[in-house]
């Protein structure tokens, strides 16, 4: 039988224990909110070189490391405008550079942090509660976390064993599965329709508008007859988080993460962009061979896990008719190339379907889109996802950038999220209807 004394002693040490694990889940979320990079006071500024003059000086811009500046949307011609999210340190002086230079600039959005802050407070509220067990309850006017769209992956594939499997195409660097969702009615080795979404990780609506997609696609089949027949004779596959390392940094440390999150030998800055790490191109100029660029092309092709499994995947598959990148934000639908002047030669082909996917696209809200080749549209860049797989034989290879155009640029407010995905559905239709009506 217990004493007074011990049980009082007892009780002291529960208390204790509760007070310790209390101290321990309060250092953890400091230290949590301590890792998280802040954006206080960090504008983005938008640009339009007048002249060649004026580009050469922005793009002098690129170099100057100390300044840290991020392009959202980078130097291409004359006439075009340039975003650089310039951190709160380097904002006077960047001002001061461009004001002695005598180019003109103005604030596309006055305190970036300010707008993550909104971003995280909507994320948080709309999250609580909300733990949807099938996905018919899954929120899609929100944006999720990793796990959050892992867990609608495997309830979707609970939900249609019969048309809906997940594969797991390889590892990320950090060792997270690269799943992809596979649409499939029978048969063996279809020939098939690739979509991938979020291989550059802070493009949030993409990740969002693909988790719509999958849902999407279900749910249309045998309703829709034009998706209907496709899937009859094709097979569709869907990477959602094509670059899961980054994206998990931009929900847990930094919103603004761009590429993967590997190591580079011999320097501090991680990470490699996953969109200029393709053998088409490669290390040519619109990369760059600096760790710390966002546009850094890696030490060689298809070094990034990320790509290299999409690449072992598309070869081995050996089928696939049509493959659409999906990217964040500009409002643009590019074919290739971007790593050549060089016209492709389905070139007056694919400007058609181009043309036709965003009249269609448009044709819901009015979003206006810009169309063309890469290098035509927005910049040269080498070592590109859809430069590789049309250099494979993929014809119809196109890369979208969704909405919008700089107003919130990479922090689409969440109530566009189904807007996006519905217009964008439209355009990959068109995409997708015309790939199974033209066979090669
Ligand atoms: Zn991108």
């Amino acid at each position: 039988m217990l004493s007074h004394k011990s049980l009082f002693l007892g009780s002291a040490r529960f208390t204790l224990q509760v007070k310790m694990r209390v101290l321990l889940v309060l250092a953890t979320l400091l230290v949590v909110s301590l890792c998280k990079k802040k954006f206080d006071g960090d504008q983005v500024l938008r640009i339009i070189p007048k002249d060649e003059v004026e580009l050469s000086l922005i793009k002098d811009l690129e170099d100057m490391i100390e300044f840290e500046l991020d392009f959202w949307k980078d130097v291409a011609d004359v006439d075009t405008p340039v975003h650089i999210r310039v951190p709160f340190h380097g904002l006077q002086s960047t001002k001061l550079y461009l004001e002695s230079q005598g180019i003109d600039y103005s604030i596309m959005i006055e305190d970036l942090q300010a707008m993550l802050d909104e971003e995280k407070e909507e994320m948080d509220s709309a999250a609580r509660g909300a733990n949807p067990r099938n996905t018919d309850s899954f929120d899609f006017s929100r944006y999720h976390r990793i796990d959050e769209i892992y867990s609608f992956q495997d309830m979707l594939v609970a939900e249609n064993p019969n048309m809906v499997s997940k594969i797991v195409i390889g590892h990320s660097y950090q060792g997270r599965p690269l799943n992809v969702l596979k649409f499939s009615t029978g048969g063996t080795n279809r020939p098939a329709i690739w979509l991938d979404t979020g291989i550059h990780s802070r493009e949030w609506v993409t990740q969002a508008s693909g988790t719509w997609f999958a849902k999407k696609i279900v749910t249309d089949y045998g309703r829709d007859p034009a998706l209907t027949a496709i899937l009859n004779k094709m097979d569709i596959f869907l990477e959602i988080v094509t670059n899961p390392d980054g994206f998990y940094y931009t929900h847990n440390s930094n919103r603004m993460w761009r590429k993967t999150r590997k190591p580079n030998p011999g320097s501090n800055c991680v990470g490699v962009d996953p969109n200029r790490n393709w053998d088409a191109g490669f290390a040519g100029p619109g990369a760059s061979s600096s760790p710390c660029s966002e546009t850094y092309h890696g030490p060689s092709a298809h070094s990034e896990s990320e790509v290299k499994s999409i690449v072992d995947f598309v070869k081995s598959h050996g089928n696939i008719k049509a493959f659409v990148s999906i990217h964040a934000y500009s409002q643009m639908l590019l074919y290739p190339y971007g790593y050549t002047r060089n016209p492709v030669k389905d070139q007056t082909e694919l400007h058609a379907l181009a043309k036709k996917a965003i009249t269609d696209l448009a044709s819901l809200y009015g979003t206006r889109y810009r169309y063309g080749s890469i290098i035509n549209t927005i910049y040269q860049a080498s070592g590109g996802t859809i430069d590789w797989t049309y250099n494979q034989g993929i014809k119809y290879s196109y890369t979208f950038e969704l909405r919008d155009t700089g107003r919130h640029g990479f922090i689409l407010p969440a109530n566009q999220i189904i807007p996006t995905a519905k217009e964008t559905w439209l355009a990959l239709m068109a995409i997708m209807d015309h790939t199974f009506k033209n066979p090669y």
